[in-house]
């Protein structure tokens, strides 16, 4: 994400549910995935392995009519899930066909099948739900979530805003496969991640179908629906790319289609394969504070400059393959992703990555952001209200300054590399990155570390 200006850049059970037969133990999953920063976001007890969504939508309304089929997989014997899912109406829930109880709790929505779900069962949940979708507000950013326009709606919903409008497992933990089905009123068109599976209209309503075939967090999973101009092509390296923006943004699609061409044939220079089967951008027709790497398909929510465009596709191998496990760990995404900013600078004929270091660096206490990035918080554990501060940006984008000068070049871009492979649709945690850096670069690093991340003053020696 890119939040614009000053970066410019449990529930706990009330009834223990329990039920007993031949010799299992059903016990209810847990209410969250075990988060601290968001303690009901996910849920235990199951592995969700793909999300088939198909949502009626009228713009004029902001009318949802949806049907969410999750296939998952129960990872302990199971009496009792829950989902996340805000503000909108639950109709029906089955569980492999037979009609479920359900009860909301808050954003839990509680589906309790007619029998217990044997640990590794697979078995499919079925919503069918309804209700105009609203935005969702964070200090730090604004309003994200589903989010209306003029002519449609799109969906930005890191950290925490898929529920706003599909019934899911909402933590980046749990990835999973998606298919859209999107109807609308036709001449409205339906842009979503990964590649386009067919459209059809019949009865003045048109249906958009979606693919997202790798593994994908649930706030990534992204809808722009309006009227677009779309333009379709390939990167150098033969990657489809699909870019589009709303009629008043017409003259931003060149800027972004190129851009985005030019940025992912370098990144995949630099960090290795892209990981998704597509890519491309789309430019909506309103103006928000943010853009968000929507996996495959980044949402701009300004005129994008080169900088912003390279930092939301080099997301695609940082934060988007390579998840984090917990939210406190954001600077895996945003360091990195600012980090690739300085180097497209430094191979661009800009300043060095070393020279933008010691810009910040040496930053005096009359600098307006000073107490953010060196008094206020912990880039390697910000807060939950201040994970898109820049303090996770800029001082995660230092502390990798600070390690290739230690490790040298040669160590530090094998470990690029070495990092966006083996953990590819994979989750992560800070630990795994030092390990990998200490065994690439054969150098004690935690002192490293616990001054860029852990500490809150201005690192003076490490
Ligand atoms: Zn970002």
């Amino acid at each position: 994400m890119v939040v614009t200006l000053a970066i410019a850049c449990l529930v706990a059970p009330t009834t223990p549910a329990t039920a007993a037969s031949h010799g299992h133990r059903f016990t209810p999953g847990a209410p969250g995935a075990g988060d601290p920063y968001f303690p009901q976001e996910g849920n235990g007890g199951y592995d969700v392995a793909h999300y088939d969504l198909s949502l009626d939508y009228t713009p004029a309304s902001n009318a949802l009519v949806a049907t969410a089929r999750i296939k998952a997989r129960a990872t302990q014997d199971l009496s009792r899930l829950d989902l996340d899912l805000k503000q909108l109406t639950v109709n029906s829930v089955q569980v492999d066909g037979r009609d479920a109880r359900f009860t909301r709790k808050g954003q839990e929505l509680v589906v309790t099948p007619r029998a217990g779900l044997r640990k590794d069962t697979r078995f499919t949940v079925t919503v069918a739900y309804a209700g105009t979708p609203k935005s969702v507000r964070r200090p730090d950013l604004g309003e994200f979530g589903w989010i209306r326009t003029p002519d449609g709606a799109y969906v930005v919903s890191e950290p925490d805003g898929a529920s706003t409008w599909f019934p899911s497992n909402d933590h980046p933990t749990d990835k999973a496969t998606y298919t859209y089905r999107v109807t609308v009123p036709k001449g409205t068109q339906v842009l979503s991640n990964g590649e386009p599976g067919g459209e059809w209209t019949r009865g003045g309503r048109s249906t958009f179908v979606w693919n997202e075939r790798s593994p994908m967090a649930s706030y990534l999973a992204m809808l722009a629906i309006g009227k677009f101009t779309v333009r379709k092509g390939r990167t150098e390296g033969g990657i489809p790319v699909i870019t589009a923006v709303a009629p008043n943004r017409a003259d931003e699609l060149k800027t972004i289609h190129e851009g985005t061409i030019k940025a992912i044939d370098w990144e995949e220079k630099v960090f290795g394969r892209y990981p998704f089967a597509s890519t491309g951008g789309i430019r909506v027709g309103v103006d928000v504070a943010f853009s968000l790497e929507t996996q495959s398909r980044p949402i701009y929510g300004y005129r994008p400059d080169t900088p912003t465009i390279v930092h939301e596709l080099a997301h695609q191998w940082f934060g988007d393959s390579v998840s984090v496990r917990r939210w406190k760990d954001i600077w895996l995404n945003e360091g990195f992703a600012t980090y690739a900013e300085w180097l497209w600078d430094e191979q661009h004929g800009g300043p060095s990555a070393k020279q933008t270091f010691d810009n910040l660096y040496g930053k005096t206490e009359d600098w307006p952001y000073y107490n953010e990035l060196w008094r206020d918080r912990e880039a390697g554990d910000p807060g939950t209200d201040e994970l898109f501060t820049l303090t996770p940006y800029w001082r995660g984008g230092m502390t990798l300054q600070a390690l290739r000068d230690r490790v040298g070049d040669r160590a530090f871009f094998a470990l690029l590399k070495a990092w966006t492979s083996a953990h590819r649709d994979g989750n992560v945690t800070t630990e795994q990155f030092i390990d990998l850096a200490e065994r690439i670069s054969h150098k004690r690093l935690d002192g490293l570390f616990d001054a860029w991340l852990y500490t809150k003053d201005k690192p003076t020696t490490w």
